[in-house]
């Protein structure tokens, strides 16, 4: 999928423009979106974000939606009480309210002539690779179509060992999953202050946080509201994941009408930023962490493609060597056996072997289902001649 391939100028605080992100993913709490008292969604202010999500959109950015607020809906529906559930009850209270969650979204958005599409996620489909990349790829595909994904945890099946438990997390997972290179998250105080402002009069906004450090995590405290899991400490660690990857954050007032498009006129917030940028943090990871499996030769106009920047397709591919499964790292060797990159295979070795050689159009009786066009995409490959360049630290100094 496009990514953005730069890191975005970050305005000074105060007068933020977010016109220059092209892909921005907006975390959604349960007590933003929930009326507390009526136990219904606080139309008039979805409606306000709904109109900010459409304007980012009509400048053509991409959009995401982390909303969380399926177990406050649908625990009112139960009318169950307000004290903390029992597992069993939040995953029924979450399959009663995420069906309501999905139609005020998809209803708020079509209203501006936005198409919304729904995805549940659980921990294994941001933490495991192959899972990873298939969620990846999904939400690439939504955006390329221009649709709006609204995600949030599948709570239904999640329990207490496998789940996020707050979407702030959450989101920075997506965030960095879909190589967007904002996340603001949405929330019921400003920002990070230097202590916990409730507790503390004197308690400063900080404008800008250039890196999560010690001195940082200890202003966050604990707190977290009734109806959202998330306190500050969670936006931290969602920061912590966020700035990682490649993702500038915004903590920001969410209670207001128009939350977003008042980023742009100075509304108090708390930026994180980021010294890389996604494409840069991924091709990192993929140069840096992982151990290749195996390798696909390829011939002379597959090697050329791909130093042109183009993603490597089953027919360039002349040969399939070792034994990996679909999303480990193999190399990539030209004709000489010289490795000229590396990636992410979208396929078992066994398949690859059956389509190496072949047309993306034969996959499908090939292989006897449907597949993925491209063996390695071009956004999960490095080149060796980018390798280098890839290892080194950021200007920063940060690796
Ligand atoms: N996923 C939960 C829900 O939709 C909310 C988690 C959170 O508040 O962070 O109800």
């Amino acid at each position: 999928m496009s990514a953005a391939s730069q890191v975005a100028a970050v305005p000074s605080a105060g007068q933020p423009s977010l016109k220059t992100f092209k892909r921005i993913v907006i975390k959604v709490g349960s007590s933003l979106l929930v009326d507390r008292g009526q136990g219904g969604v606080k139309r008039a202010w979805l409606e306000s974000l709904g109109q900010d999500i459409a304007d980012l959109h009509r400048q053509g950015a991409d959009v995401l939606v982390v909303s969380s607020g399926a177990i406050a809906l649908g625990r009112t529906v139960l009318g169950l009480p307000e004290r903390e559930l029992k597992l069993e009850d939040s995953q029924a209270a979450a399959a009663i309210g995420q069906i309501a969650l999905a139609r005020i979204w998809a209803e708020v958005l079509a209203d501006r002539k936005l198409t919304a599409g729904q995805i549940l996620v659980t921990l294994g489909d941001t933490e495991e690779r192959q899972r990873y990349l298939n969620a990846r790829a999904t939400i690439g595909r939504l955006l390329d179509l221009r649709a709006v994904p609204v995600i949030n945890e599948n709570d239904t099946v999640a329990t207490n060992e496998i789940r996020y438990g707050d979407n702030d997390r959450l989101a920075a997972r997506v965030a960095t999953m879909a190589s967007a290179d904002l996340l603001i998250l949405l929330s019921d105080v400003q920002g990070l202050y230097t202590a916990p402002p409730a507790e503390n009069p004197t308690a400063e906004l900080i404008p800008v946080v250039s890196r999560v450090d010690a001195a940082i995590e200890a202003m966050a405290g604990g707190a977290a509201s009734r109806h959202s899991r998330g306190g500050m400490r969670t936006k931290i660690e969602a920061a912590k994941i966020a700035t990682a990857g490649g993702t500038h954050m915004i903590i920001t007032d969410g209670r207001v009408e128009h939350p977003v498009s008042r980023l742009n006129e100075g509304a108090p917030c708390t930026w994180f930023l980021t010294g890389s940028n996604p494409v840069t943090a991924r091709k990192k990871w993929i140069a840096g962490s992982l151990e290749p499996r195996g390798a696909l030769h390829v011939d002379a106009g597959a090697a050329q493609a791909i130093a042109n920047g183009k993603s490597l397709l089953p027919a360039g591919v002349t040969r399939v060597e070792g034994s990996f499964t679909s999303g480990d790292c193999v190399l990539i060797r030209d004709f000489r056996a010289t490795e000229i990159g590396r990636g992410l295979v979208a396929y078992d070795a066994s398949d690859a072997v059956l389509i190496a050689g072949r047309n993306s159009q034969d996959i499908s009786g090939l292989l006897g289902t449907p597949g993925r066009a491209v063996i390695i995409h071009r956004d999960d490959m490095v080149l060796a001649r980018d390798r280098i360049a890839a290892w080194e630290p950021d200007a920063d100094g940060k690796s």
